[in-house]
């Protein structure tokens, strides 16, 4: 829904600081990058104080999705189907080399190159694994780019995984 124009931008102002501050977080770890989101929602790097709140039960109560691991074309079609589960709006951090593009198992047969093929991403955060200042520093990224949102009271409106014609069989 659009706002009027003489509401909108505080409004949107308001919208987008809640949104960024109040990301339920749902993990879909895969593979040894999710020990590394782990460490990240711990007390030593503890990204709660950024907004962050694990964990969400399950994809319908979750805002951000952090893909964690590597990712098979067997897991592709349960990526998908969770990611259609959530809510709008929605976000995605691609956490790591085999997430982002495969990483070491690039030549894999069984690898599905980048989740990207799969769901929308946000934001990548490089590295085999990366370490949890690389996932905060991710996580920051996001909450500028949602900052910067044009979105009216419904969110944005994100493509879905079907409307991505994701490669799955
Ligand atoms: Fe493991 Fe490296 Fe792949 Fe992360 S990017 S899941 S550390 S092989």
């Amino acid at each position: 829904m659009e706002l009027p124009q003489v509401l909108g931008e505080p409004i949107r102002f308001i919208l987008n600081w809640g949104r960024k501050y109040s990301l339920w977080v749902f993990n879909f770890g895969l593979a040894c990058c999710a020990i590394e989101f782990i460490a990240t929602s711990m007390g030593r790097h503890d990204f709660i104080r950024l907004g962050v709140i694990p964990f969400a039960h399950g994809p319908r109560q979750a805002d951000l999705m952090v893909v964690s691991g590597t990712v098979t074309d067997k897991m592709a079609p349960a990526i998908k189907r969770l990611y259609d589960q959530m809510p709008e709006p929605k976000y995605v951090i691609s956490f790591g080399a085999c997430s982002n593009c495969g990483g070491p198992y690039w030549d894999s047969y069984s690898v599905t190159k980048g989740v990207d093929q799969l769901i929308p991403v946000d934001v990548y955060v490089p590295g085999c694994p990366p370490r949890p200042e690389a996932l905060l520093h991710g996580i920051v990224k996001l909450q500028e780019k949602i900052a910067a949102e044009q979105s009216g009271f419904g969110g944005v409106r994100r493509k879905s995984a079907a409307e991505l014609n994701a490669p799955l069989v």
